[in-house]
């Protein structure tokens, strides 16, 4: 509560010390990704300092993001609860997910905050928006060769998978289906029933198409034609273009299957068995499934660390491992070439971080009177601050991110989270990812990388 009052002492002292014109009129060519849990948040409270921070760097123009690897709420509602608990923009701010709106942008918005399953975006209009290739072909934003799957059916799953498949729609898709509906339309492909009536009926809707039911095993229709080639037909039967699990699935057994039987489904049409799917070489057109962040335990009130998105996808490796080929790649594997891992440490996700950093900087540098184009050339993105507590994730991520556009992920441990230095040691050789610099928390952090880069730290 003292830690709360002084928060609040300092931001009111700042509204009149700092007059808005005492910002240096020059371009910044730096910028700042922060990590929530542990770095601006404590088990959901404020951690002193951080607000101040945040808006010290506002008041001089200098864009940041934040990045985390949470998710389960759309962008907007988790932005707003952030505002509420950061005491930020507390006369309120709608969606400005649109970055073009006239007028100065919030502390925080949907334009500058990146959540795990936020890249999912990408993929609306080019469905390989977040492969290296295609970030190496030129970092397209969209419309690219490939079609995107905004009027594809995909299927989603997550800690409540009715919920995923809102924000999914408030995305732009717009078929999506969940392990749910499928259930509720072929009740044996998962004989237990009890669930069904108790918990997914409540939130299933009917599937936009039949499933191809290759070999009539399931189908009711017991004259059902052999299985052609021909009958892959996806004006006529339900296909998956893509499998993307949102946050921490809570059925993992409903949920292994499914996925498995969109692995191994002939490109997709669901009720289908592909043979080939479990060779050394594996099925050529089959479904992609995308985990939007891998970590294995995540820390919780309880005194031990739990299981995180991670631990299922390594469930459903596990069980594909014991399905296929012994010399087939590793489902998680690039070569495996079936499954994207996003979320910090991994890359696509670092690629879409500073696509949205730039965007968010020539907003910014617009809203206040510069051409971003002309200012972007004068004063190219030099330098990102990434200011993190979790060397495996945050530190690991920054560290062995190379940009295509030249800039400097400079990696900044704090110690209000993850990291302990009393456990872990404070000399930064006891870590696997070592940092550029280690500090006590967030304000450190920023106070440390302004000096470095000779702007004014005074906040
Ligand atoms: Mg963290």
């Amino acid at each position: 509560m003292a830690a709360r009052r002084s928060l609040v002492d300092r931001l009111q002292r700042r509204q009149f010390s700092t007059p808005a014109s005492s910002a240096p009129s020059s371009i910044a060519p730096f910028a700042f990704a922060f990590d929530i849990d542990g770095v601006l948040l404590h088990v959901s409270e404020p951690i002193p300092g951080a607000a101040a921070a945040l808006q010290h760097l506002h008041r001089l123009n200098i864009p940041f993001i934040l990045l985390t690897n949470g998710g389960g709420r759309y962008e907007a509602d988790r932005v707003a609860d952030l505002q509420r608990r950061l005491g930020l923009d507390l006369e309120g701010s709608s969606d400005t997910h649109d970055t073009d709106c006239a007028g100065p942008l919030p502390v925080l918005s949907t334009a500058n905050f990146v959540q795990s399953h936020t890249p999912f975006r990408e993929l609306l209009d080019n469905a390989a928006g977040l492969d290296a290739e295609a970030a190496a072909a030129g970092d397209k934003e969209s419309g690219g060769s490939i079609g995107g799957l905004r009027d594809q059916t995909i299927l989603v799953t997550g800690s409540d998978a009715a919920r995923i498949r809102i924000i999914a729609e408030q995305y732009g898709f717009r078929s999506v289906i969940t392990p749910a509906d499928i259930l509720a339309a072929y009740p044996a492909i998962y004989p237990f029933d009890p669930l069904l009536k108790s918990v997914y009926a409540e939130t299933a809707r009917p599937l936009p198409k039949p499933l191809l039911l290759e070999g009539g095993k399931l189908a009711s229709d017991a004259s059902a034609a052999p299985f052609s080639p021909s009958d892959l037909d996806d004006s006529k039967y339900l296909r998956i273009a893509a499998t993307f699990v949102f946050n921490d699935p809570r059925d993992w057994a409903l949920d292994i299957q499914i996925l498995t039987d969109v692995l191994q489904a002939r490109q997709g049409f669901l009720g289908t068995f592909d043979p080939a799917s479990l060779s050394a070489e594996g099925s050529e057109g089959g479904t992609r499934l995308f985990f939007s962040n891998s970590d294995l335990l995540w820390a919780t009130t309880y005194h031990l660390p739990r299981f995180g998105q991670g631990a299922f996808a390594a469930a459903v490796a596990g069980v594909w491992a014991q399905m296929a080929s012994s010399e087939q790649p590793p489902l998680l594997s690039p070569e495996g070439g079936r499954s994207t891992l996003l979320g910090k440490p991994h890359a696509a996700t670092y690629r879409f971080a500073e696509r949205t950093l730039l965007r968010y900087r020539a907003s910014l540098l617009e809203a206040h009177g510069s051409k971003a184009s002309s200012a972007t050339k004068e004063a190219p993105l030099q330098t990102v601050y990434m200011i993190g507590d979790n060397p495996e994730s945050d530190i690991a991520g920054a560290n062995q991110f190379s940009s295509a556009h030249g800039t400097d992920w400079c990696s900044v441990l704090v110690e209000t989270g993850v990291y302990d230095p009393v456990r872990d040691g404070k000399n930064s050789d006891y870590l696997r990812h070592r940092p550029r610099a280690i500090v006590g928390d967030v304000g450190a952090a920023v106070r440390w990388a302004l000096q470095r880069e000779g702007w004014p730290a005074d906040f």
